[in-house]
């Protein structure tokens, strides 16, 4: 190398010294921040004013990118981790789990394959095979870190219809005209998605008085459907109220009629780590796939969905890419994460949390679930208290749905608007059969009752 090449490699191992100095010098900080700035979204036009034209031929340099990013693009950013957001499902990621999201990506790990990924995989399925045993799935069971709940359905979805499909060609039965999934009127709405991806017909079957999929509303639409369901899915803790259905009757059923049982556990799941709260998820360990998030109540970094499945060889036959290249790998008998959903590339997004429950300890992550259960029965009874407020249903997980006597939509708008300008919390208007309603979403364990009584409070005035 001449002493030119030289200098400039000297001159460049500085600049990229310095360029991750200032980059990790940044990430350390936010991810110590104590008091979290709730944020709020900015306009295209305000954006385009402050930070257009960072795109340029000879780069900005890293100082004042970050800094663009830290005084600009980050505040335009919610922090789905301020204690005060309660809308959707927020995130509270352990530090532990933030900071090991870092490493993930420093280390270039390719997690799709056992052969260029098996520490990594192995650690990952350490945190599968406990979810697995905490689910009451069997020894065999596996599986896989998807990006998100709406993927992981999907994943656990085609898995389900390829099994039918082949179940169907070894007993010379013609497949349906068109194939079917049953779900209740309350599953999320990635099943309606995930459906439409695959061309399949969503039967919607309705829930009880008490807002669950029961086993016999079930058995009725499988009767009348017979050989076209190819799987039914049961919610474990729906999004807009936390209700979970009752597996277990739902299990009895598609057990009976020999039908592929998923469990959408995204957002509700996790709950069943705490002991007393087995009983309401009796049913899922007769589930053939199985999803959590743990971006959702596993206080991990966006994004992970754990999906599980009772026989991975299934999701093996109905997801695993062959060509000419990969030959290599998917001739071996190794555990290849990307051979069970619907991708191939992937990130080892199961470690972050990994790390955590290795640090913590799973008794850490037992209360600081229980942590969210408690809180939603304390606010709940704060609710049923005050004059004005009502709940419209008693908290089964971390949701709690109520209303404001007196308020219409567009005063729910106002109120939340003005919650946010005033940077104390996000919540958002939701609705239910047409009537507006507010919704806290508990998760953080943050969030304090003064948290939310202090948010109660503004109810009493104007919108
Ligand atoms: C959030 C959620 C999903 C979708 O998960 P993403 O990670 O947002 O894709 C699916 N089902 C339920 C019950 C959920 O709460």
């Amino acid at each position: 190398m001449t002493a030119r090449g030289a200098d400039a490699m000297h001159a460049l191992s500085d600049q990229t010294r310095s360029t991750v100095d200032i980059v990790l010098d940044y990430a350390r900080r936010r991810v110590m921040f104590h008091d979290v700035p709730l944020d709020e979204p900015a306009d295209p036009a305000t954006l385009g004013a402050q930070a257009s034209g960072s795109i340029t031929a000879g780069g900005m340099g890293a100082a004042a990118a970050t800094t663009l990013f830290e005084d600009i693009l980050a505040p335009a950013c919610l922090s789905t981790d301020h204690p005060g957001y309660l809308a959707f499902i927020p995130s509270a990621p352990t530090k532990a789990a933030s900071a090991f999201d870092l490493v993930v990506s420093a280390s270039s790990i390719y997690g799709g394959s056992w052969m260029e990924g098996s520490g990594a995989v192995f650690a990952e399925n350490e945190v599968l095979h406990w979810l697995a045993a905490e689910f009451g799935l069997p020894a065999g069971a596996g599986g896989v870190f998807m990006q998100g709940g709406t993927i992981g359905n999907l994943s656990a979805l085609v898995t389900a219809r390829d099994a039918a499909r082949r179940r169907n060609r070894a007993q010379g039965i013609d497949d349906p005209h068109r194939w079917v999934v049953v779900c209740s009127q309350e599953a999320h709405s990635s099943v309606a998605s995930a459906a439409g991806i695959m061309d399949v017909e969503v039967a919607t079957v309705p829930t009880g008085d008490d807002g669950r999929l029961h086993g016999d509303a079930v058995a009725a639409v499988l009767d009348a459907r017979e050989s076209a369901v190819f799987a039914v899915v049961a919610t474990g803790g729906t999004t807009n109220f936390g209700i979970v259905d009752d597996i277990a009757s739902i299990a009895a059923v598609t057990r009976d009629r020999d039908v592929w049982l998923h469990v959408d556990g995204a957002y509700g799941l996790a709950a069943m780590l705490v002991p007393r709260m087995r009983t309401v998820f009796a049913g899922v360990e007769h589930a053939d796939s199985v999803i959590v998030d743990p971006h959702k109540w596993l206080f991990a970094p966006f994004d992970a969905c754990a999906l599980l499945y009772r026989d991975p060889e299934q999701a093996r036959l109905a997801h695993t890419q062959h060509a000419e290249y990969l030959d290599t790998l998917t001739e071996r008998p190794d555990w290849n994460p990307s051979d069970l959903g619907v991708q191939l590339t992937r990130r080892a997004r199961g470690l972050p949390l990994w790390f955590s429950l290795a640090v913590h300890g799973t008794d850490h992550y037992r209360a600081a679930i229980e942590h969210g259960l408690t809180l939603a029965r304390q606010i709940a009874d704060v609710i049923r208290e005050r004059p004005g407020l009502s709940l419209v249903r008693d908290p089964q997980l971390s949701v709690v749905v109520f209303r404001r006597e007196g308020w219409s939509a567009a005063d729910y708008q106002a109120w939340s608007d003005r919650m946010l300008r005033d940077q104390r919390a996000f919540v958002v208007p939701s609705s239910h059969r047409g009537e507006p309603v507010l919704r806290f979403a508990i998760i953080n364990p943050l969030t304090t009752l003064d948290t939310l009584t202090g948010i109660l409070d503004t109810l009493a005035d104007e919108p």
